[in-house]
């Protein structure tokens, strides 16, 4: 089985996928964890991907796709692949159904785990991280055991990107409506509603993909 994971900062999507590939081992495709890899290599579009992630802009569709190619062809495919953070652009979404189709597969759901802008807003600008040691805590969802102090005595500040009108900015291309839109057209979308703990929209996914 393919999954395509989708859903703002904020959404709980990283966990959800974690949990995912560790049930079920998938191969887990983390399209921002790739290109910071190749930011921090020597590859020779290593400046060209700092750039753009430098900027907070999208890497190129043609040249995220070359790169995705060459990831997938490496992995075990009979395994099926998560996709998080990746395809975010229509082109990309057709460049993952082209690449699948090459072996035979497809994608098989694209999983959007929703909440509201209000609800992202807020739980991003709880975050803190810790001026000393650099942790990161979240007022409501993970405060830290020591009150206002960091577990290591440090101060907790927030970061001027997890103020509310940063959020706002960095939003405007996290919610991938193209790629939403797409999916409901293909009859592939399976929307999970993302304001509820973390075990129960596990659960909700897996019995709704069958995986149960
Ligand atoms: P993320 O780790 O998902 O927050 O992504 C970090 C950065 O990597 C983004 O700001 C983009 O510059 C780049 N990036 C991640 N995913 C993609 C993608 N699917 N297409 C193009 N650029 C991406």
């Amino acid at each position: 089985m393919n999954l395509i994971l989708l859903g703002p900062q904020g959404s709980g999507k990283g966990t959800q996928a974690e949990m995912l590939v560790k049930k079920y081992g998938f191969n887990y495709v983390e399209m921002g964890n790739i290109l910071r890899s190749i930011a921090n290599s020597d590859n020779s579009k290593s400046g060209l991907v700092k750039e753009y992630q430098a900027r907070g802009e999208l890497v190129p569709d043609e040249f995220v796709r070359l790169i995705a190619w060459d990831h997938l062809n490496k992995q075990d495919k009979s395994k099926g692949f998560l996709f998080d953070g990746y395809p975010r652009t229509l082109a990309q979404y057709e460049h993952v159904d082209d690449m699948l189709r090459k072996f035979g597969q497809k994608i098989d759901k694209v999983v959007y785990i929703m909440i509201s802008e209000e609800e992202v807003i807020r739980r991003l600008s709880a975050r803190r991280t810790c001026e000393k040691c650099g942790n990161i805590y979240n007022l409501i969802t993970n405060p830290s055991p020591n009150g206002g102090k960091c577990v290591c005595g440090g101060k907790l500040v927030q970061r001027t990107d997890d103020k509310p009108e940063a959020i706002k900015k960095r939003l405007s291309w996290g919610y991938a409506n193209e790629v939403k839109e797409v999916a409901e057209k293909n009859g592939v979308l399976l929307e999970i509603d993302g304001k509820r703990p973390i075990e129960v929209i596990h659960q909700d996914i897996v019995q709704k993909l069958g995986l149960a």
